[in-house]
């Protein structure tokens, strides 16, 4: 059986919030999924970690729409981002248009980003957030957030 994630993330797979930051906003989140069967947790890395929402298998360019060739593609400039540990970047450019873009900016067919740091709901029980609670969570964090759902 499968176990439900939500991560949150910041907008920018970079920025890492202060512990108070983080604090606050893990508290708020606790406050949202009141029903949540298991842990509420942070995880920070050095480099950008990516986190993939249930039933990834394509993307789009986020300039021009084309669809990108996902396994081909898509999992050889992934390898090219890992290969150095410390990722130093995300940057491509993307072969349909020539536009020079990140690994975090095409277009996913489901939220999917990354991030060096996340908070992780385990099965959270509940809803999407909506949009108010997203922005209630990005005042708590001093930075816009993401939400991404996953299986595990
Ligand atoms: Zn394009």
């Amino acid at each position: 059986m499968s176990e439900t994630i939500l991560y949150i993330i910041p907008s920018d797979p970079y920025w890492q919030p202060d512990q108070a930051a983080s604090s606050r906003a893990v508290a708020l989140i606790e406050e949202l999924c009141p029903d949540a069967l298991g842990d509420i947790e942070t995880d920070e890395s050095d480099a950008p970690a990516f986190i993939d929402g249930a039933g990834l298998d394509s993307l789009s360019c986020p300039r021009c729409g084309t669809q990108l060739d996902f396994h081909g593609w898509w999992m050889a400039r992934m390898d090219e981002a890992y290969r150095d540990s410390s990722v130093s970047s995300l940057a491509v450019t993307v072969p349909c248009c020539g536009t020079d873009t990140t690994l975090n900016d095409l277009v996913y067919n489901v939220p999917s980003g990354f991030a060096r740091f996340r908070v992780t709901v385990w099965s959270p029980n509940r809803r999407m957030l909506d949009d108010e609670e997203l922005t209630r969570i990005s005042d708590a964090l001093g930075h816009p957030v993401r939400q991404i759902w996953s299986l595990i």
